[in-house]
């Protein structure tokens, strides 16, 4: 339902009125009670941004670097014994 924005030209009160498209326009003030009540060209609030918003990838994040951890240095480098030197 739209949402129209009326303002009195009289004492200043502007209020949004949701109205069917139907509804004869508001013309006397609900705080003055004058016939200045008057619809704003702005039909504020019923514009539906049509921006929508993309599921975040949350696809896993998680894949860890590959980083290879470092293999402690054999304790038997440089003895002759060590399997990676010989
Ligand atoms: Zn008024």
């Amino acid at each position: 339902m739209p949402i129209y924005t009326y303002k009195c030209a009289s004492c200043g009160f502007a209020q949004d009125e949701m109205q069917k498209m139907s509804d004869a326009l508001l013309t006397v003030c609900p705080s003055c009670g004058k016939a200045d009540y008057v619809k704003q060209v702005t039909a504020a609030g019923f514009a539906l941004k049509g921006t929508g918003w993309y599921a975040t990838d949350f696809k896993d994040s998680g894949s860890k670097p590959a980083a290879a951890k470092p293999e402690a240095p054999s304790p038997a480098c440089g003895t002759g014994a060590c399997p990676a030197c010989n």
